[in-house]
């Protein structure tokens, strides 16, 4: 039995989604059936496949998005959010999941309901995901892409292990003083 690794779940929105920069063939990803209307809706055929083909669809039960919608109103941030930005929070709560998305006030709704956030565009916010490989066939862990498993020869994929904190921008230096 291969060893079990624990792969944050997490939620894409559209832009992010569209940013090519998740591969959604791995099973962490999640997004509501209204994002995928969005990317459908934007004829990105090429995206819709890779939905559809692998992201788990799930929409978020209407307590999750209750609470959203609270946090929501008591921060203001209810008018700069559609029903699917809603959604999509509503479903990281419910899942547990780290909400991907460029949209300020998707990540301040977050923060405020301690949904764990990240941006699409890592660099803007200070984040880089970190990626490992796993084995397509026997499922195998590599931290290196060696492009084929050395067990089994199947191809490896790239999955981003988790988010970490890196310091602000090229040419700051944090913590000199
Ligand atoms: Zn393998």
């Amino acid at each position: 039995m291969p060893q079990q690794h624990d792969l944050e779940k997490m939620v894409l929105d559209t832009s992010a989604i569209l940013s090519g920069r998740f591969d959604t063939s791995s099973p962490q990803f999640y997004v509501t059936s209204s994002i995928l209307n969005e990317i459908e809706k934007g004829k990105i055929s090429r995206y819709l496949k890779m939905a559809e083909t692998s992201m788990n669809v799930i929409d978020p039960d209407s307590s999750s998005v209750a609470k959203v919608v609270e946090a929501a109103r008591s921060s203001g941030d209810i008018d700069r959010l559609s029903n699917t930005d809603i959604e999509a929070v509503a479903l990281a709560l419910q899942l547990g999941a780290v909400l991907v998305t460029d949209d300020y006030s998707m990540q301040n709704t977050s923060r405020i309901l301690g949904i764990k956030s990240t941006g699409a565009s890592i660099k803007e916010i200070g984040k880089v995901i970190e990626w490992i490989y796993r084995c397509t066939g026997c499922g195998r862990i590599y931290e290196k892409n060696t492009g084929t498993c050395a067990i089994c020869g199947h191809a490896l994929k790239n999955y981003p292990r988790s988010t970490r904190k890196i310091h602000e921008g090229p040419g700051k230096k944090p913590n000199s003083r």
